[in-house]
């Protein structure tokens, strides 16, 4: 009898996506369903996952291969969760069950087992006693009291405690010295204990009701915590949290970008102590598998971490939280396109938790879903501490020009800067460009100097003097004649962070300014040091892009400047009024935090659109209510569901040839249903805003349609040519 198990290779190869049939290792009849095991394939070894093992009935004609190690030798890695979400992923997102399941995985590929790191303990048996050391062997004998006295030490303990390497190896030949081998402690860097917290406002409890009644019911529930910020929503995110502690049971909480948020997981941490483990893409591989070993024993039963925390390896959750779950990080936009709320929600459901999605302002999708009763509505309207929210000043940029200011700062910011800087208060300022002239134009042929391998602007950097482009690496020095015509007549135009730095100098000679942006942050630890220096008021202004505009807590900013709101309005996407709204109201929230008032200007050159009106008052339900209508009206998600393909290929005929292929492929499957409708429309191909990334061409196809037909095509396309084919970019509810 040949016992043998079917596996999924662990290869995000698209050809990959079935199970391979291997034979046990010799002796054994059965690995448990979820265990990770090593496996040769072609030339290689790779990573595989054991789906089942049984008596292999028939011989296959082929030579089988035998599992050469297994991975995960005291409990299976993936539980039936995990397996089954991975699957639902799978399908839902168009990638391969081996990409969905190494989602889970900590290091992308295993060869070996994982040991947990060991160390020595050193204990004294009843009868040692000092005297039986000679009195020269003085540090050896303190040793020795040490341990008749502490009873059995870690090795590390005892070269804390002050006993060189040498004396701890010289009593190991002590009589009556035990040496033993124990699993490293886990503990963490903080080691408060946990306790009840400040009680709950009224409002608060009130909110809190439905969600503890999931939490004791164990049921699956979506909310959506709605409530300006300072409402106290991470309070009642904590309650829930306790009350998972106490039900021995697992709470994920997920934040955006780790940086910007460290204010939450800084009070979790206070808070919770232990009981936390902080997942970010920083800590070590030693570190990561501490703290699944942690929350596995469950020493901790809190884990805080960016988007990818959502897959944390747990086989017993019992809250999951989505802080800001607007928030666009969540999304992941390269690789494999998921969104870790959604992953929250089947996770919630798989393991019947209640899911809380919070926001200041939440995503028009959740929003809608939250009207339309999938999810149950939580309102916190009033601020625990009643501070009032800033006063908003919109300026029309296009009669500043009438007035003669062709300056990037209206009146209206400089003298907010001034009354700012006089009030020794601090002030931040929001330019979503980065560089220094953004791009560079020929005045005699009219062209721009763009990237040789994409289709953008070169963006001039004053640091090394040179044109960057910001889709690749690529950069050059600053050409003295137009590449296209040999004119000498080159300008520069644009405001990035780096001029307008230099205008703020000017202008403020006292002012001490710092500059936040992608090129400052590519630089190891300057970020936080920028942020930092800021909370400290060692600086007066933060000037930056978006890395500016949330999260951040600044008790002395009283004052907000945005340059222009218009820079996100103007992309091409169906949520750039959503991203306008959420990024100018998220922004003018960094004002008046602490207990002076705050104040914000808005500069732009579309002062009556309404993701700009409505930011000025920070209404997100006016906001809402028109954006709905327009979505509505478009057939936009969350109305209708959406997925976006880009087609790359080096060579742009061949990129055409291809995107028409696949275009005509699924008008043709479409047209052989029975019931048409209007419910499902393929658009395209068309070319890409940006018609080549790094030398490869891109055209798009987009399908819209309704949830049932999204889903009829999305079975279509994973069992078809399109799925396998190379240079497709599958994109299922783009954002
Ligand atoms: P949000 O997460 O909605 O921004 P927070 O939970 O951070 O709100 O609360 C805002 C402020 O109010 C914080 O300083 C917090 O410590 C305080 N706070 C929250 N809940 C309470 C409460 N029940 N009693 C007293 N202070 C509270
Ligand atoms: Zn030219
Ligand atoms: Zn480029």
């Amino acid at each position: 009898m040949e016992y043998v198990a079917d596996i999924i290779v662990n290869r995000p190869a698209k050809q990959l996506n079935r199970t391979f049939i291997y034979l046990l290792p010799k002796g054994q009849t059965r690995i448990a369903r979820g265990t990770r095991v090593l496996i040769p394939l072609g030339t290689t070894k790779e990573e595989g996952i054991v789906l089942r093992t049984y008596v292999l009935q028939e011989r296959p004609s082929y030579q089988l291969k035998r599992i050469q190690l297994i991975l995960d030798p005291d409990k299976p890695w993936f539980t039936e969760e995990m397996l089954g979400t991975a699957n639902r992923l799978s399908h839902y997102y168009l990638c391969t069950y081996s990409e969905a399941l190494s989602l889970f995985t900590i290091n992308k590929k295993k060869t070996k087992t994982y040991e947990r790191p060991k160390e020595e303990w050193f204990s004294a048996s009843p009868f040692c006693q000092v005297e039986q050391l000679p009195k020269r062997k003085r540090r050896q004998r303190e040793l020795l009291a040490y341990l008749i006295e502490k009873g059995p030490q870690a090795k590390s303990t005892l070269l804390a405690a002050g006993f060189s390497r040498l004396v701890i190896n010289q009593i190991r030949d002590c009589l009556g010295i035990i040496v033993s081998e124990r699993y490293k402690d886990t503990t963490t860097r903080y080691s408060k204990q946990f306790d009840e917290g400040i009680p709950l406002t009224q409002e608060q409890a009130q909110v809190y009701e439905p969600i503890q009644e999931a939490l004791n019911t164990h049921q699956y529930k979506p909310f959506l915590l709605y409530g300006v910020t300072g409402s106290g929503k991470t309070q009642v995110y904590m309650k829930a949290a306790a009350q998972c502690i106490r039900q021995d049971k697992i709470a994920i909480v997920l934040v955006p970008e780790i940086i910007l948020t460290n204010q939450i997981v800084k009070r979790f941490v206070d808070h919770f102590g232990d009981q936390v483990v902080v997942f970010h893409s920083k800590i070590t591989l030693a570190e990561r598998y501490n703290n699944w070993e942690r929350l596995r024993r469950k020493d901790s039963h809190i884990i805080i971490g960016a988007r990818s925390a959502v897959f944390a390896p747990t086989d017993d959750i019992g809250l999951i939280v989505v802080d800001e779950e607007h928030d666009t990080s969540y999304k992941q936009e390269d690789m494999l396109r998921y969104h870790a709320r959604q992953v929250a929600l089947w996770r919630g459901e798989a393991h019947q938790c209640p899911v809380i999605l919070g926001s200041a302002t939440p995503s028009i999708e959740s929003y809608y879903r939250a009207q339309e009763g999938f999810y149950t509505l939580l309102r916190l309207p009033h601020r625990i501490h009643q501070q009032p929210m800033p006063k908003v000043t919109l300026v029309d940029m296009k009669e500043e020009l009438l007035y003669g200011n062709y300056s990037v700062f209206s009146g209206a910011l400089v003298g907010l800067l001034r009354r700012t800087l006089e009030k020794q208060e601090q002030m931040i300022i929001l330019l979503n460009r980065r560089g220094y002239y953004t791009f560079v134009l020929c005045r005699e042929c009219g062209q721009t100097i763009t990237c040789p391998h994409c289709d953008v602007s070169m963006v001039y950097h004053k640091e090394g003097a040179e044109l960057k482009c910001h889709y690749c690496d690529y950069h050059e020095p600053v050409p003295k004649v137009c590449p296209h015509c040999g004119s000498k007549k080159i300008k520069f135009f644009g405001n990035g962070t780096q001029k307008v730095e230099e205008e703020l100098r000017r202008q403020f000679p006292g002012a001490r300014v710092a500059r936040l942006d992608q090129d400052v942050a590519a630089h190891k630890g300057r970020s936080e040091d920028v942020l930092e220096g800021f909370s400290k008021h060692q600086y007066d202004i933060l000037l930056g892009t978006q890395m500016v505009a949330k999260g951040h807590d600044f008790p002395d900013v009283t004052a907000v400047g945005i340059v222009t709101a218009d820079s996100v309005l103007n992309i091409p996407l169906y949520t750039a009024s959503e991203r306008t709204f959420d990024l100018l109201t998220q922004c003018a929230g960094r004002a008046g935090r602490g207990n002076k008032p705050g104040q914000v200007v808005i500069q732009t050159y579309n002062p009556l659109h309404y993701a700009i009106i409505t930011s000025k008052a920070q209404d997100y339900e006016a906001f809402y209510k028109e954006e709905i209508k327009v979505r509505q009206s478009l057939l936009y998600p969350p109305v209708q569901e959406m997925i976006h393909m880009i087609v790359r290929q080096p060579n742009e005929v061949k990129t055409n040839a291809l995107a028409e292929k696949v275009t005509t492929d699924l008008l043709t499957y479409i047209k052989t249903w029975s019931n048409l409708g209007e419910t499902i429309e393929v658009f395209g191909p068309y070319e890409e805003t940006v018609k080549k990334v790094r030398d490869l061409y891109r055209m798009a196809i987009t399908i819209r349609g309704s949830h049932d037909k999204i889903e009829k095509i999305k079975e279509y396309i994973y069992t078809s040519w399109i799925f396998t084919q190379e240079g497709i970019v599958i994109d299922v509810d783009p954002i």
